[in-house]
């Protein structure tokens, strides 16, 4: 029987499950994110236990990543903000600690990876992940493989628009103010109305607002990619009411242009919920280790 490893390496926590899929998740845990040292030694202790040596492990990690297999940084955690955490050889340091095959992309392009094997997208081969959470990213399977590029993908960066009479807040993104992520991640609309998303009702005016935010990026990443389908995941997305409202704002921003019945026909299940719920990093960090075995 051959077993794998997953991680989902997040700013906050990481979470390491043990097994082979959904059906097969022998053993999880999670800890928060403290020192690498600390945090990557959690992880390796954790598999060491389990009975049987893992095979192979995958991780899906926060970023931004070098993932360019010619690099000597390879695998590593490059410029974040996270203090501790710059260039941090993640990849290495796992590899090196349980002497498998190791295979890492980004949080998003696992947990997209995990939602097309088990979840929202099976049998489908374009599509959209997107969380909302801490931070705003995006993972894209495109003709059935995971989409990257010289690095890879970083959708909640992008630029939106912005009225600033009606929302004079300036943003939050450390490095654009008022990208998506700047105006829209968590920490946002928690800086907007000095309260956590997690306490503001259903019907304040907040909700309306981070939809049309959600909603133009969303329409923008729909237009660029033409997925068959989009997952939006993440706390944010937990908020009663805020899936519907993103729908509708996706639908007046595409404007009637795109006549595909996905979304002339049946939005509901064009734009979804993850099937996996929470766990569609640390599965789809599973399914990055049964390819890694397989490469
Ligand atoms: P991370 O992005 O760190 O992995 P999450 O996806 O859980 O973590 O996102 C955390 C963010 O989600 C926080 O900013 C929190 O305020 C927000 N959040 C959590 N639960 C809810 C909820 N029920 N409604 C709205 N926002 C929520
Ligand atoms: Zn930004």
């Amino acid at each position: 029987m051959r077993v794998f490893g997953g991680i989902e390496a997040g700013g906050t926590k990481f979470v390491c499950g043990y097994g082979t899929g959904p059906q097969d998740l022998q053993a999880e845990t999670q800890f928060p994110t403290t020192s690498p040292q600390e945090t990557i030694n959690r992880a390796v202790d954790f598999f060491r236990q389990q009975p049987e040596p893992i095979r192979a492990l995958g991780i899906g990690s926060f970023g931004p990543l070098d993932l360019d297999p010619d690099s000597p940084a390879y695998g590593s955690i490059t410029t974040t903000p996270k203090p501790g955490w710059q260039n941090t050889p993640l990849t290495a340091a796992l590899q090196q600690a349980l002497a498998v095959p190791v295979l890492i992309d980004t949080d998003v392009n696992a947990a997209a990876l995990g939602e097309h094997h088990w979840g929202a997208a099976e049998g489908l081969d374009a599509i959209i992940y997107v969380t909302v959470g801490t931070g705003i990213g995006g993972g894209a399977i495109a003709a059935g493989k995971r989409l990257h590029g010289r690095t890879h993908p970083e959708m909640g960066h992008v630029r939106i628009p912005h009225d600033m009479t009606e929302d004079p807040f300036e943003g939050i993104c450390p490095f654009h103010g008022d990208c998506l992520e700047g105006l829209a991640s968590g920490p946002a609309i928690r800086a907007r109305w000095g309260q956590a998303a997690e306490t503001l009702p259903a019907g304040h005016p907040a909700w309306a607002l981070e939809a049309a935010y959600l909603g133009d990026g969303l329409a923008n990443l729909i237009l660029t990619l033409s997925p068959q389908r989009v997952i939006l995941g993440g706390g944010v997305m937990q908020a009663p009411g805020l899936l519907p409202l993103v729908r509708a704002r996706v639908k007046l921003r595409l404007g009637g242009y795109l006549t595909i019945p996905e979304i002339t026909e049946d939005l509901d299940a064009f734009i979804v919920q993850p099937a996996l719920g929470v766990k569609s990093g640390v599965l789809g960090a599973i399914a990055l280790a049964q390819e890694a075995l397989e490469e």
